[in-house]
């Protein structure tokens, strides 16, 4: 299927003269790697909703039962690899170096497809934090050896080193987030639901600072009334066709 891209061909020449592009994805990108969204099929647990459970206080009440679906999510993405949507973003910033991913999934894949220029705003699955001093450390690769895991150095409780509902994001992150949609002449906003703050607030930073915004979901969000133009197709097509245009521009200039 071909993705009619008229509404971001009068922007891709700015781009490639340099001007800033950000991108801003969510668990939508990754569908296409095997792993569920939060509020698709799928996205529940053992009938808990995510809600549920990332959160401090699931963890204070009940630490197996939240590792247990972390650990779950970790066997997911163990399996998952980057798929087009990924690679095409990696090709994208190979074309334009001054594009920025922001990211608020937590399963490593625009990493691992190469993305250099990258802001994980919720954290990552492959790292933990402990309780008690904070020590942010890779998790294994595997399963953990017991649930809940402890620190190897004080033994207290280790966490995801995500971030949870009600939790603050990292102020180095949001900030970074910030710049890059504030300074960008065009935003992507690719595969999330626009609904999780304060993540959602950065397409309307962007409007305000003039980028235009372009939406690449199946489905409508919040964001469309903003954007300039709307791609409701998968990521992987719509990414696959912008990287595409972006190189054949490039080849011709
Ligand atoms: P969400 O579940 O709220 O929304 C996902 C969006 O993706 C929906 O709008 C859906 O229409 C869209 N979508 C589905 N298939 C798609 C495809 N093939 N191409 C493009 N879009 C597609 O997820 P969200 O907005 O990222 O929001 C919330 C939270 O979910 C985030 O905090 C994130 O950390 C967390 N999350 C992360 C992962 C992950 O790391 N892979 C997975 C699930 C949830």
């Amino acid at each position: 299927m071909s993705v009619d891209l008229s509404s971001l061909e009068p922007y891709l020449p700015e781009l490639l003269s340099g001007r800033p592009l950000a991108v801003l994805t969510g668990a939508g990108v990754s569908v296409e790697s095997g792993l569920p969204t939060f509020r698709g099929p799928g996205g529940l647990w053992e009938g808990h909703r995510p809600e549920e459970l990332a959160t401090q206080d699931a963890f204070t009440k009940d630490p197996v039962k939240v590792w247990r679906w972390y650990e779950w999510r970790r066997s997911l993405v163990r399996d998952a690899r980057p798929n087009d949507a990924h690679l095409a973003l990696a090709r994208i910033e190979r074309l334009l170096p001054r594009s920025t991913v922001v990211t608020q999934n937590v399963d490593g894949l625009h990493r691992a497809a190469g993305q250099h220029n990258l802001v994980e705003l919720h954290g990552s699955l492959h790292r933990t934090r402990c309780t008690q001093d904070g020590a942010v450390r890779p998790a294994p690769p595997g399963p953990f050896p017991q649930i809940p895991p402890r620190c190897p150095t004080c033994t207290a409780l280790l966490r995801p080193d995500v971030v949870w509902f009600g939790e603050r994001l990292p102020e180095k992150d949001w900030r970074a987030a910030e710049t890059a949609v504030s300074d960008c002449a065009v935003l992507l906003v690719v595969g999330t639901s626009s609904v999780v703050a304060p993540a959602s607030t950065l397409a309307l930073v962007a409007a305000r600072s003039g980028a235009r915004l372009f939406e690449i979901n199946p489905e409508a969000t919040p964001v469309a009334p903003l954007a300039e133009g709307v791609f409701r197709t998968t990521a992987s097509e719509a990414l696959r066709a912008i990287a595409d245009a972006l190189s054949g521009r490039a080849a011709r200039s």
